[in-house]
């Protein structure tokens, strides 16, 4: 593998490409998160995610879906509808599919952000409703946030396959859905469809991550980074940073919801 197929993301790198507010910035420019995630039977990825997008930095959050009621227990400031995508108003980027389960409900869902002029970040249960043709015909970008069976159904590939060819799998979605596209795991990739741009390695990730929900935190907030106006690959590449140095300074045994409270913390530490 040549040196300048992969990159490791830098600390420096980072500090450089986080979107703190200037002293013109009003909620919409900071940047307004749409979220369509959770279900009756998970109502807490919902949770989860908008504490992700909230903790980092989003002017506002837009949440559709049935968990409104669990979202706003914990977070009054979201915007809470129980419509549909299309009748949330505007947004600047939208994150779709944790926790959505997989009814025609969430695939009208999906389908509905997916026709959005806006980047889509697509996580969990929404990533089994793709269409390799849908995905590469929007006009915006879109980022795909697999973990390595998420990623092994999306390819046709055994997960063990995955494992064992991460750089492989992950330049082979990008290409297939003509989407940016971060592969979890111990180590977290991130790859851009655009030819010869290098695939970038975080640093950051700790196993205290393997916890229940913390996937759906890390779509919350680069979903925020995205409506911050970062290029999809940026966006990707700082989440999974912050998202491992959060879990690091949490030091230990961490919840998902404290791995979204600690964001604020790594993001002074960036800085
Ligand atoms: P999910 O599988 O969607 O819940 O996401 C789990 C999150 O934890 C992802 O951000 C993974 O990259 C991260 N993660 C899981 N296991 C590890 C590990 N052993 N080391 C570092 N990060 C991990
Ligand atoms: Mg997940």
């Amino acid at each position: 593998l040549g040196a300048a197929e992969l990159e490791a993301l830098q600390h420096a790198d980072v500090a450089a490409l986080l979107p703190d507010p200037t002293g013109e910035s009003d909620k919409y420019a900071r940047g307004v998160v749409g979220i369509a995630a959770g279900s009756q039977r998970y109502p807490g990825a919902a949770v989860l995610a908008v504490s992700g997008a909230l903790r980092a930095g989003a002017g506002a959050v837009r949440y559709v879906g049935p968990g409104g009621e669990a979202v706003l227990a914990r977070h009054p400031e979201t915007l809470v509808s129980t419509g549909s995508p299309h009748e949330a108003g505007r947004v600047q980027a939208w994150v779709v599919g944790p926790g959505l389960g997989d009814t025609p409900q969430a695939r009208t869902t999906v389908g509905e952000v997916l026709d959005s002029d806006v980047p889509v970040l697509v996580d969990a249960d929404g990533l089994r409703m793709l269409d390799p043709e849908r995905v590469r015909g929007r006009t915006a970008p879109t980022l795909l946030t697999p973990h390595a069976g998420e990623a092994a159904a999306l390819l046709g590939w055994d997960r063990a396959d995955v494992e064992a060819r991460r750089l492989e799998a992950v330049r082979t979605l990008a290409a297939r859905f003509g989407a940016t596209v971060l592969l979890k795991g111990s180590t977290t990739l991130v790859a851009d469809p655009r030819d010869g741009t290098p695939v970038r390695v975080n640093p950051t990730g700790t196993a205290w991550l393997a916890t229940a929900g913390s996937g759906d935190v890390l779509s919350g907030l680069t979903g925020s980074l995205l409506a911050a106006r970062l290029d999809p690959r940026d966006a990707a590449s700082v989440g999974a940073y912050l998202h491992g140095l959060s879990a690091r300074l949490a030091e230990g045994p961490l919840s998902a919801l404290d791995v979204a409270d600690t964001i604020p913390a790594a993001w002074r530490n960036v800085r």
